[in-house]
This record gives C-alpha cells, structure tokens and sequence, in this order.
C-alpha cells in the first residue's frame, strides 16, 4: 500500500516538478499542493492549470504545514532553496529533490539541513522532455521510468521506505545506489551525450556552409542532435555541477574517437570495422533500463 500524504510542498512548479504533482495528485498519493516558482507567473499559471491547489508567496511558506516536499528547481539553486526552508523542516516531513546530479545536492543537504539530513531522500527520476516549463508538465512522465534514489547514512528508513512507495505509486521503478556511482554513470550515459550533442551542433552552424548543411540532414542527424534542443540554463548547471567525472568520461571519448579518426586516414577498413562492429552490436542489444550480461 502506497504511502498518503496531506500536503505537498512544491517549490518548482516546472517540467519535473509539475509532472510530478500531477502524477502523485492522479495515483491518490497527495491529496493537496501547495507551490511556489520563482516567478509568480509560473506559481499562477501551475494553479490555473490544477497542477498546484494554493499559491505560496515563498519557499518557505510552500513548506508549511507540508509532510511531503519536493525541490524540483534547478540543481545550482538547490542550496539557497535548502536554506530558504531549513527552518520549517521537521523529523517527519519527507524532503525530496529531482536534481540531474547528486554529489552537490547531497553537499548542500549535508551543510544546511543539519538535525533534519534524515529527512532528505535525494532522488533523479530518469525521465524529461528536452522542452522545460509548467506548460509541458504531464502526468504521464513519470510513468514506467526508472527512479535512482541516493540515500545515504543518515537517512531515516522510515522517510526512505515512503520515498520508495510513493515513486512505485507513480509506476516507476526505484534504484538506490551511492551519490558518486550516481554521478559517474550519468555523465557516461546522458551529461556526455548532451555536451557531444550541443558541440556538434555548434560545430556545425559556426561554418560557412553549416545552413546549407543542415537544410540537408535527415532522421539519423534529428535523432542523435534531438537533445541538442534542451534548456541551455539547466544543462549549464548540470556540466558545472558534475565537471570532474563529465571531463573523466570526455577523455575516454576523445581516446575512441582519435583512434577512430586515426583509422579513417591511415585507411585501416578492417580495424575500422572491428570499431564499427563493436559498438553496432552493443547498441542493437542495449534496452533501456535492462542491466548488460
Ligand atoms: P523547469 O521546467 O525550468 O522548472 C524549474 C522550475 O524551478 C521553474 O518553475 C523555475 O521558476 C523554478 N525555479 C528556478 N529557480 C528557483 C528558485 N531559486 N526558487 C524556486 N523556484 C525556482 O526545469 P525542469 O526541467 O523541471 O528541471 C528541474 C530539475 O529537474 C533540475 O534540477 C533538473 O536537473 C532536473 N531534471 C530535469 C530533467 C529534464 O529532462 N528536464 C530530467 C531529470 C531531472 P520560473 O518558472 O519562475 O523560472
């Protein structure tokens, strides 16, 4: 049985955070929500759109009366947002995040939250749209996508048990794993993609003939720079937040690409190919969400 709660404190009423009331508002989890955005057109546009109940003129006062709070703002406003509301947070409130990356979000918890860390179930729903804002938020987000939550000692098992069931109520699927592991695979499997995408493209519209170029692309051109349509604000956020495991994992790239490269001159076909093949047959049987042999 899924845990209930009263009232969701939303403090980020956008994409992430708007699904994710929607969704816990549809399953029965959350039966009132309170928002708050830095904008006050976004707050009002979530109520007109029945995705928050009350508008709250601070993070602070979106947390009051609240046993259930999600900060669903982007990662580099995570610590000010802590700070904002560190004075209403009590034992018994579950405190959860979305952020894209979580070593920083576990730092800052751990410098501000101090008695109530217990309280913190550090989350990362694998799921989005490349387009960000209250408009887009949709209850079906959530739906059949994995969860990695990444609690750590402190933790109460109480607040991590509900973290578990309320997720499993929106019908997704939860992992727990160690910030740092977190961190590594993500900048492997969607920070590294996303830099791979953007530079690309901006390798592309800053030559001469780059218009012309891309007036000629076709569906494996849209489907390998689709990500490169992401909100810029929020993917600076995640690089920066994440730098040190992003240029790890980008010097693992330039190495198989300079070997490649190296291949393509010196007109090595079959080693080329023993690449080619490699990476062909890995990706044809790579399923989202399904652990590799
Ligand atoms: P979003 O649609 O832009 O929503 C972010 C919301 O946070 C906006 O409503 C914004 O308000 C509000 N906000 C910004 N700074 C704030 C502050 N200091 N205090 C209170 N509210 C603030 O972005 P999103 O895609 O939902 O991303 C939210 C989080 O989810 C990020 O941490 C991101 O890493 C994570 N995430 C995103 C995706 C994805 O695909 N988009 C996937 C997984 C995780 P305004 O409207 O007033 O600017």
């Amino acid at each position: 049985m899924a845990a209930k709660f009263e009232q969701l404190g939303l403090i980020g009423c956008g994409l992430m955070g708007g699904s994710f009331a929607l969704a816990a508002k549809r399953a029965g989890l959350v039966k009132r929500v309170v928002g708050y955005s830095k904008s006050p057109s976004t707050t009002e546009r979530a109520r007109q759109m029945g995705i928050i109940d009350v508008e709250a003129p601070s993070a602070l006062l979106a947390v009051s009366g609240a046993d259930l709070v999600l900060l669903a703002v982007p990662v580099s406003a995570t610590e000010a947002t802590f700070k904002a509301i560190r004075h209403l947070i009590t034992s018994n409130m579950l405190i959860m995040d979305v952020g894209s990356t979580k070593r920083d979000v576990v730092d800052a918890a751990t410098r501000v939250l101090g008695n109530n860390l217990g309280s913190f179930v550090p989350a990362h729903p694998i799921a989005g749209k490349e387009v960000s804002g209250v408009e887009h938020a949709d209850p079906e987000l959530y739906v059949g996508k994995q969860v990695i939550l990444t609690p750590g000692p402190k933790t109460q098992v109480n607040h991590l048990k509900r973290a578990v069931e309320l997720w499993e109520g929106m019908g997704c699927h939860v992992q727990q794993m160690a910030p740092e592991a977190h961190d590594a695979a993500f900048a492997a499997v969607s920070h590294m993609p996303h830099l791979l995408a953007f530079a690309l493209m901006h390798a592309i519209i800053n030559q001469p003939m780059g218009k012309d170029f891309l007036a000629l692309a076709g569906p494996g051109f849209r489907d390998f720079t689709r990500i490169a349509a992401s909100d810029p604000k929020m993917w600076r956020d995640v690089l920066l937040a994440n730098k040190l495991e992003v240029v790890e994992q980008a010097k693992m790239f330039q190495r198989s690409l300079l070997n490649m490269l190296q291949m393509v001159e010196d007109s090595q076909g079959e080693k080329l190919e023993g690449m080619i093949e490699q990476a062909s047959n890995s990706r044809s049987h790579w399923r989202m969400g399904q652990k590799g042999k």
